[in-house]
C-alpha cells in the first residue's frame, strides 16, 4: 500500500483543524522547508496535527504500518543524522501553538509547536519572564529538550531547570506526565537529551516577574579585525553576571557582506547597571557604536537576520572553558580564506555564544542529564551558500574550524552542546563522558523507545 493510502486511515481519525499535505501540494513546502536544506529530511508526507490526541494517534498509525517520522516545530535542527525518506512522514506541530500564562501563581503551559517569539510575547503581555531560546523562529521546546540557552538563563538558569512537568506521547503512542514525581528518571534524561524520548505535547515551566518592567538594554559594536586578540581576552576575563549576555561574531556586514568583527550585548536591567557590567569591553574602541533600552519583546529582533529558511547552512560547533585569542585570530583567517573563495556565502558566520553560567551552575549537576554545565563558551560556524558543489569545500572548512579550537583549549576531550552539534560526533562529546550518564541514558531509551522510533536527531544508541 503507498503511503498515501496508508495515511487515508489516519485522516479519517484527526481533528478538523489537522490536515495532510504531500509532494507538490501548495502547503507542503511552507510546511516543510528547513533553516537549513543540507542534509535535511525529503518526506512523503506532512501531517498537520492539531491536538494533543491527533499527535497521539499519529504515532499510533506510524508503528502500527512502521512508518518512520520526525517531529518539527521550528525546523532549526541542522543535525545531518536524520533519516526520513519518501516512505516517512513529518509530524509538524506548528498548530499547536497555544501558550497560556498564569502570572499570579507564576508558571505558563507553552504547547509543543510553539516557537520561541511566540512564548516572548506571551509571557511580555503578562509581564513576567518564560526561559526560551533566544531565536524568534526557533522551536521553544526544539530548544528545551537539548538544555535551552537563553540570554534569561543569567537570571534564572537553562530552560530544562524551569521545567515543572511536560505531557509527553510516548513512542507507544501513550500519552504521559513527566515531572518530579510522575517518571522522573524520564524527566531526567528528557533534560538534555530530550529528543530521543517522545514529542513533547505541551509543557507546564516557571514564569518570573518582570525584570525592570520588561525594560533591557542591548548594544551593537562594530570592530576593525586588529582587535581580535584584544577582544578574545576582555571577554574570557569579563565576570559574566547576572543580566549579561554576548555574542562576538565574525560576519559579513549588510548589504555587501564586508567581513567585520561584531559584537552583540544585551542586559536585563538598566543602561546604567548594564555601563558597569560591560565596562572593559567599552574600552575596546569599536568603530562603531550603539546602545539603547529595549522592550524585553523586541530584543531578539537583532537576530532575525540569520534565520531565513532555505538555503544550505552545514554548521559545526565546539564547547570550550574559556577562548583563546591566538585560535580566535586562526579563526578569523579561515572565515576569511572560506568567503574568498566563495564571495556569494556572505552571510556566513561565525559565533561565540558567551552566556552567563554562574545560575546554570547552582542548578545540582545530577538534576538533569544536560552534561556541560561547567564550559562556558559555545563557538558555532554556519557557511551559508546556495550551490551544493560547495558542499565538500564546506565539509573540509568545518573539520578543521572544530580543530584549530579543539588543539588550542587545552582540554583533553572534546565537547559540544547537542543542539549545537553537526552529527558526526560521537555520544560521550555529546551527551558526556560520564560512564554513568550515557548508561542511564540508554536503559531509559530501551525501556520507552525500545524499537528506536524517536532516533533522528543526535539518536541514543
Ligand atoms: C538560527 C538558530 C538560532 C538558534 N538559537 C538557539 C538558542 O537561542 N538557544 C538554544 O538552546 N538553541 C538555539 N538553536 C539551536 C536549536 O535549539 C536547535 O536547532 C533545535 O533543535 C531547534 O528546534 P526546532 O523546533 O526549531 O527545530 P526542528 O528541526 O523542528 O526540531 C529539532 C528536533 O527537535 C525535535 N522537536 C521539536 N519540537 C519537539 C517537541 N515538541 N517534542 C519533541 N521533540 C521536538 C524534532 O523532532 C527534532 O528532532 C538555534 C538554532 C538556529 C538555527
Amino acid at each position: 500500500m503507498s503511503l498515501k493510502d496508508k495515511l487515508q486511515e489516519l485522516k479519517l481519525v484527526l481533528n478538523e483543524a489537522a490536515s495532510i499535505d504531500f509532494p507538490g501540494d501548495p502547503d507542503f513546502s511552507p510546511n516543510t522547508i528547513r533553516w537549513s536544506e543540507h542534509a535535511a529530511p525529503r518526506p512523503g508526507a506532512v501531517v498537520n496535527v492539531a491536538t494533543e490526541s491527533d499527535v497521539q494517534k499519529t504515532v499510533q498509525w506510524a508503528v502500527k504500518n512502521n512508518v518512520k517520522f520526525v517531529a518539527q516545530t521550528g525546523g532549526h535542527g541542522w543535525t545531518i543524522t536524520w533519516n526520513i525518506g519518501e516512505s516517512d512522514v513529518i509530524i509538524n506541530l506548528r498548530r499547536m501553538n497555544d501558550i497560556s500564562v498564569n502570572a499570579k501563581e507564576g508558571y505558563a503551559v507553552i504547547e509543543g509547536g510553539a516557537l520561541v517569539h511566540e512564548v516572548v510575547e506571551a509571557a511580555y503581555r503578562e509581564k513576567v519572564h518564560v526561559v526560551v531560546g533566544n531565536c524568534n523562529s526557533v522551536g521553544a521546546c526544539g530548544a528545551m529538550l537539548g538544555g535551552g540557552f537563553s540570554r534569561l538563563q543569567a537570571n534564572y538558569s537553562m530552560s530544562i531547570d524551569n521545567i515543572i512537568s511536560l505531557r509527553l506521547v510516548t513512542a507507544k503512542g501513550d500519552i504521559i506526565t513527566v515531572s518530579q514525581t510522575e517518571n522522573p528518571e524520564l524527566l531526567w534524561c528528557l533534560k538534555g537529551a530530550g529528543h530521543n524520548f517522545g514529542i513533547v505535547a505541551s509543557a507546564k515551566v516557571n514564569a518570573f516577574p518582570e525584570i525592570n518592567e520588561g525594560m533591557h538594554w542591548e548594544s551593537t559594536m562594530v570592530f576593525l579585525p586588529d582587535h581580535i586578540e584584544e577582544i578574545t581576552q576582555t571577554i574570557n576575563d569579563l565576570d559574566m553576571g547576572e543580566g549579561m549576555s554576548i555574542h562576538y561574531a565574525f560576519t559579513g556586514l549588510p548589504p555587501f557582506g564586508f567581513p567585520a568583527v561584531v559584537l552583540e550585548l544585551w542586559y536585563a536591567g538598566t543602561p546604567a547597571a548594564a555601563q558597569k557590567a560591560f565596562a572593559p569591553l567599552f574600552g575596546l574602541r569599536p568603530i562603531h557604536q550603539e546602545s539603547s533600552p529595549i522592550p524585553y519583546n523586541k530584543i531578539n529582533a537583532a537576530l532575525d537576520r540569520g534565520q531565513c529558511k532555505g538555503g544550505f547552512k552545514p554548521t559545526w560547533s565546539v564547547a570550550l572553558e574559556k577562548l583563546d585569542p591566538k585560535a580566535a585570530r586562526d579563526l578569523w583567517k579561515h572565515f576569511l580564506h572560506f568567503r574568498l573563495r566563495h564571495p556569494s556565502s556572505k552571510n556566513s558566520v561565525v559565533m561565540f555564544e558567551c552566556y552567563a553560567f554562574g545560575k546554570v551552575r547552582q542548578v545540582p549537576e545530577k538534576s538533569a542529564s544536560f552534561p556541560w554545565r561547567n564550559l562556558n563558551f559555545h563557538i558555532c560556524a554556519s557557511l551559508f551558500y546556495t550551490d551544493s558543489a560547495i558542499d565538500k569545500d564546506a565539509n573540509a572548512w568545518g573539520d578543521k574550524f572544530r580543530q584549530i579550537l579543539q588543539e588550542a583549549s587545552g582540554m583533553r576531550k572534546n565537547k559540544v552542546y547537542v543542539n549545537y552539534a553537526t552529527g558526526d560526533e560521537s555520544l560521550e562529546e555529546i551527551y558526556g563522558y560520564d560512564e554513568d550518564q550515557l548508561k542511564r541514558l540508554r536503559a531509559q531509551k530501551a525501556a520507552w523507545d525500545p524499537d528506536g522510533r524517536f532516533s533522528h536527531y543526535h539518536p541514543i544508541l
